[in-house]
């Protein structure tokens, strides 16, 4: 047997998230975005399950060529745009749209000859990291408007604090600026009509902002079913996470009081102690700072995490679990156990925990609806195959 980590994709899952989306943002059109391996679970897998979505945003120029090549046929965006003239007559060949932010793609695009290029005009609404100042907006859309080789310009920002106390000072600003830059004649007349189409919307600003839909909406997050905010579970949301990573008990001790576990000894028994050697570590994507008390599924029981994490494995108290065994399933983070759990305990965010399942765990994927109820011991999935990242 090999080792027993895996991260199962649920892409039924994916697929409700993505109706959920559309149910929250009826008018507007999804950019399902799918950077950084589509948040570790897969770029083609979840290409695949979210094909329903109206197009595909990712910064990774060799990904959005893979999935041009595998027949996607939805407008793919470039989230930081081209890097070289180079890589911008690549955007042509696989007709891949750009988000413009920087006045060096501005001087690229002038002097190329492609044609038909759709673009993202990015402003910097407050964000301070990508985008336009909205002094020098109205000249750059101006400019970009007469370039032939452009035939589409949408115009975006992106929200510093959409996930934030609801109609923080911040989101409200950066909204009042893009409005001001976008509506109220800034830009002149003919260049407000083709700038027409707006987009705004994360997750968060989707669930929270609907006068932030507009054209087009980009989910990423809520898609792979974890909740942006603090105060509201994914499953309040509607929301079914598409991940679930689980491994197996390989090792069982018994401590003695006073025994102490793991690295640096961090964890002492206080009476005598059954643990659980669980084959995940943070070498394979769990935080390393997860302390003891982090929840851990065995058996559909939370048991706690204890000791330091360690790069190949982690310790978990099984005493009270009786009926744990060497080769019980556990579930670190998934249905039943959502990966926003695991990342407060760990002090981070849902995101870096789901994109930073590191390469060695392997996808394991079922094209139908097998329902998994961690209840019934956290069966493997039956009808999936196993395969590499
Ligand atoms: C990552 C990203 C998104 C998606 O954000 P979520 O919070 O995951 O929904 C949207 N827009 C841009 C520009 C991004 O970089």
């Amino acid at each position: 047997m090999s080792r027993p980590i895996l991260a199962y994709i649920d892409q039924a899952a994916l697929k409700h998230n993505l109706s959920i989306t559309r149910q929250y943002a009826t008018d507007a059109r999804i950019m399902a975005v799918i950077k950084a391996n589509a948040y570790g679970h897969g770029l083609m897998y979840a290409a695949h399950a979210l094909q329903g979505a109206d197009g595909f945003a990712l910064l990774e120029l060799d990904a959005a060529i893979d999935l041009r090549n595998a027949g996607y046929k939805h407008p793919i965006l470039l989230l930081e745009g081209f890097f070289s003239t180079q890589e911008l007559a690549l955007f042509e060949k696989y007709r891949l749209t750009a988000v413009i932010h920087h006045a060096e793609q501005v001087a690229m695009l002038s002097n190329c000859r492609h044609r038909e290029l759709n673009i993202f005009l990015k402003i910097n609404t407050g964000m301070n990291r990508l985008g336009f100042p909205v002094e020098h907006f109205p000249a750059v859309f101006e400019r970009l408007t007469r370039n032939p080789a452009i035939t589409d310009i949408t115009i975006m920002s992106h929200f510093a604090t959409a996930d934030e106390a609801k109609e923080n000072d911040n989101f409200k600003q950066q909204l009042r600026l893009f409005n001001q830059v976008t509506q109220t004649g800034a830009l002149s007349p003919r260049i407000q009509n083709s700038g027409r189409y707006h987009s705004l919307a994360n997750s968060a600003a989707i669930i929270r902002y609907p006068e932030t839909h507009r054209d087009w909406v980009r989910p990423g997050l809520m898609l792979y079913g974890a909740s942006p905010f603090i105060n509201q579970s994914a499953a309040d949301l509607g929301l079914e996470p598409a991940m679930m990573l689980t491994s197996k008990i390989i090792a069982i001790q018994h401590l003695k009081k006073g025994d102490k576990v793991g690295y640096g000894c961090s964890f002492q028994a206080d009476k005598s102690m059954r643990i659980g050697i669980v084959a995940c570590g943070y070498a394979d994507g769990y935080p390393r700072h997860a302390p003891t008390g982090t929840p851990v599924l065995i058996n559909n029981r939370r048991c706690r995490l204890i000791g330091k994490v360690s790069m190949d494995m982690l310790t978990v108290d099984i005493t009270e679990a009786v009926d744990v065994q060497l080769n019980s399933p556990v579930i670190l983070w998934g249905k039943g156990l959502p990966v926003e759990e695991i990342a407060h305990h760990a002090g981070t965010v849902s995101y870096e925990l789901l994109c930073a399942v590191s390469k060695r765990v392997k996808i394991a994927v079922n094209h139908e609806r097998t329902p998994i109820d961690p209840a019934s011991g956290a069966q493997r999935p039956s009808c999936t195959s196993t395969v590499d990242r």
